[in-house]
């Protein structure tokens, strides 16, 4: 009764666990590259966190919306499924605010990831103190650290630019975009753009005045997306995958290695000559503590924060303020429950139907791991209550949609390289095992596809070779 496919299960080139955009992007590469492979997906759908929802003329992204033009490894691969022509800048205003003392104050101008590039943005702006722009100013007179270990954000930013620079804008920017701990992400990691500035020109305000304006040249912005939300990637990687090599609904329970690697899948064995995970880190640790104590004790030490993103739908007459521009972050000093808010609709064109407002709220994250334990109906009135404060709402949602993100944000600590390093010393025991995703070398998707990509054609060469 079938006892062959039991005795000799088919070997194949490679098996890629885990289908968010990681595996995929991995798996498109393998194909490209003419190896026999299938993919595994624990949920019934591909995508991970990327999914896009559609209800009554509003396309809702209730994960990640946007892709970062300047890593341009997301934007190649949309051109390469043939989305190249569907990639649609955010809309103008462009402006991003910031919540001091209950009101929103725009970002200064001329800034990178809110740091200012020039110290004259910053003459203008309201959202700091005349002694906190001061010590934004002066950071062009810091003498540049001798050492050149990783430090946190807040402790770089602190270093550089003063306590107030660490409050209103890494901790609600550069950490809220991580949904993480200001105080414990890592800034090599994560900024090494900024430690590099630090080292090459002794300080950041002078590196970043000799930049030439970055991915604005072309007006388009700092981000694409898709007019039907990221899912759209994920059907096009999918619709190129051979039939029958994604298997939906097919945790894998196991990896044991030997001559090719046993691959334990809920719907039974394959064995194959590499294997690919692009699970979360703590997912991959249980795969392979069977046989490597080491390195599942190393992927359990990457860290995962949980969060919430809220969608709610308003008639725009109920909303007094203008929304012209991408929407809030809200600095922890400020003691609301939402981090952040995307004014959707003013940011992507087509979002929600004429006359009509699309937002969305993020809630969570490292900031405050608490906010994952109260309900859906607490949350939501509680970031509906605090949108309508800030933003003068007079009427009730016309719906709202929430979706949780339980332990999905990677978080990218002080010390994060050394342990990818570690990661990397023990998986050169195991020839043919790979790691990739977004607990190891890059957080955003670009950066996921990017080292999936080179992860897949590591493995490919690897397997020529052999
Ligand atoms: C709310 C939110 C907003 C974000 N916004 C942005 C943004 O705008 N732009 C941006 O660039 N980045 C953004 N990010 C980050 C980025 O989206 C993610 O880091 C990236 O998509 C992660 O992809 P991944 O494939 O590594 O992991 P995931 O998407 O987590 O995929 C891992 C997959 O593995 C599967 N899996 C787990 N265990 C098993 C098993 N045993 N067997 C088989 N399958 C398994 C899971 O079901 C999942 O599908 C955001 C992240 C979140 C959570």
């Amino acid at each position: 009764m079938g006892s062959d496919r039991f005795v000799d299960p088919e070997l194949l080139d490679v098996v890629v666990v885990g289908g968010g955009i990681a595996g995929l992007a991995a798996a498109y590469e393998i194909q490209a590259r003419g190896l026999t492979f299938r993919l595994f997906e624990r949920a019934a759908r591909p995508g991970g966190v990327i999914f896009t929802d559609r209800t009554g003329g509003f396309t809702i992204d209730a994960g990640p919306d946007a892709l970062l033009i300047q890593k341009p490894a997301a934007v190649e691969l949309c051109r390469q499924v043939g989305l190249g022509g569907r990639l649609l800048p955010t809309r103008k205003p462009r402006t991003a605010f910031i919540l001091r003392d209950g009101r929103l104050h725009p970002l200064p101008e001329s800034s990178i990831l809110g740091i200012p590039r020039d110290v004259r943005a910053l003459a203008t702006t309201r959202l700091f103190s005349i002694a906190g722009k001061a010590r934004m100013a002066a950071e062009l007179l810091v003498p540049a650290a001798r050492a050149n270990g990783d430090e946190s954000i807040a402790s770089f930013i602190g270093r550089r630019f003063g306590r107030e620079a660490v409050t209103y804008l890494a901790e609600p920017l550069l950490a809220g975009i991580h949904a993480g701990d200001v105080t414990r992400l890592s800034m090599r990691g994560l900024f090494p753009r900024f430690m590099e500035a630090e080292r090459r020109h002794g300080s950041v305000l002078r590196a970043f005045r000799q930049l030439r304006q970055p991915a604005t040249r072309s007006g388009d912005g700092a981000f694409y997306s898709l007019p039907d939300g990221l899912t759209e990637l994920v059907d096009a990687l999918v619709a190129r995958l051979p039939a029958g090599a994604l298997r939906l609904n097919v945790p894998v329970d196991r990896v044991v290695p030997g001559g090719p690697y046993l691959v334990q899948t809920a719907e039974g064995e394959v064995r194959a000559r590499a294997v690919i995970l692009t699970t979360p880190a703590y997912a991959i640790a249980s795969l392979v503590e069977g046989f490597d104590q080491d390195l599942a004790a190393l992927c359990n030490d990457v860290q995962y924060a949980s969060s919430a993103t809220i969608a709610f739908a308003y008639r725009r007459e109920d909303i007094a303020h203008s929304l012209l521009g991408s929407g809030f972050v809200v600095p922890r000093v400020e003691h609301t429950t939402i981090m952040a808010a995307s004014w959707v609709s003013s940011k992507w064109p087509d979002r929600a139907p004429t006359g009509h407002v699309l937002l969305r709220v993020f809630i969570g994250g490292a900031r405050d791991p608490g906010a994952m334990g109260r309900s859906d109906e607490d949350l939501r009135l509680t970031a509906e209550r605090e949108m309508g404060r800030i933003l003068g709402i007079t009427a009730a949602p016309l719906f709202t949609r929430l979706y949780r993100w339980d332990r999905a944000n990677a978080q990218h600590v002080v010390g994060h390289l050394d342990r990818v390093a570690a990661i990397e010393r023990r998986l050169a025991a195991w020839p043919g095992l790979y790691v990739t995703g977004s607990g190891f070398r890059g957080v955003g998707i670009p950066d996921c596809i990017a080292d999936a990509r080179a992860t897949a054609a590591s493995a490919a060469t690897a397997l020529s070779g052999r």
